[in-house]
């Protein structure tokens, strides 16, 4: 699970988040959405402690990170991300990068991070692209190469930030559906995206944030479908 409490992040003296709460239950899925700027990307940061927040607190599991003698780590050892930009390393091949982190974080030989490399790549449907290097894959097969590397690490938690926003529109259904059969089998997920369809279907909560506060958070069918806030229709209006 993961739990935020009074969360703030100032850049500078510029506040992007003004005291965020919120919790992640053990098997939900809760996607963020929101307009640009409204410090969706910076929450999710600072849930792994990429950013670190300047005041409040974020638990994973239970234990707190922000703690300042948290092993920060550790922590982040159960945590998944996967970027807009899928970031993978140019240089090795879809097989090898989804080794690498095995092996070096988690000291995994080289046998055993390959089995579970081929398993994770045969699950994304990217199974026969292992000797291809991400030069050579569409963006799809390579955000999916992408999330095989997050579960290679056998992850309680994974974060999704708009993985699919800089993919052709005719790509964005294979991640969607690779991210919908994580949640069916009981992934921990937390998702910002603009992908209402997908917010709608598999989230268990949805979560609008604008100007770095969480203005509206409950089902879909409730903040999609009827929203009770006016920035809310506002900002629907415009994405839908
Ligand atoms: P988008 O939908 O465009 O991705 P977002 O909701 O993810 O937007 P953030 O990226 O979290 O928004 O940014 C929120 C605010 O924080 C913006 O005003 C941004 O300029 C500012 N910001 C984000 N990262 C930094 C940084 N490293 N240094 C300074 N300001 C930052
Ligand atoms: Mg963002």
């Amino acid at each position: 699970a993961v739990e935020i409490r009074d969360l703030h992040k100032y850049f500078g003296d510029n506040e992007v988040l003004k005291g965020i709460d919120f919790t992640v239950e053990p098997g939900q899925v809760v996607c963020v959405i929101g307009p640009s700027g409204s410090g969706k990307s910076t929450l999710l940061r600072c849930v792994n402690m990429l950013e670190v927040p300047t005041k409040g607190q974020v638990f994973i599991n239970g234990a707190e990170l922000t703690d300042p003698d948290a092993d920060i780590d550790a922590a982040r050892r159960h945590v998944g991300m996967v970027f807009q930009q899928f970031n993978l390393f140019p240089h090795l091949t879809a097989l090898q990068n989804v080794m690498i982190a095995q092996q070096r974080v988690l000291g995994r030989g080289k046998n055993e991070a390959e089995i579970i490399a081929r398993e994770n790549l045969n699950k994304v449907g990217v199974a026969e692209k292992c000797d291809a290097y991400p030069g050579q894959l569409s963006g799809g097969q390579q955000q999916r190469v992408a999330i095989a590397r997050a579960l290679a690490m056998n992850p309680d938690l994974m974060l999704f930030d708009e993985p699919t926003s800089a993919l052709d529109p005719e790509l964005v259904g294979d991640v969607l559906t690779v991210m919908r059969k994580l949640a069916e089998e009981g992934m921990t997920m937390l998702v910002v995206t603009h992908e209402m369809g997908f917010a709608r279907e598999v989230a268990d909560r949805v979560v609008f944030m604008d100007g770095g506060v969480i203005v509206e958070d409950g089902e879909p069918s409730k903040v999609i479908g009827n929203p009770s806030h006016e920035r809310t229709r506002t900002f629907l209006h415009r994405v839908l």
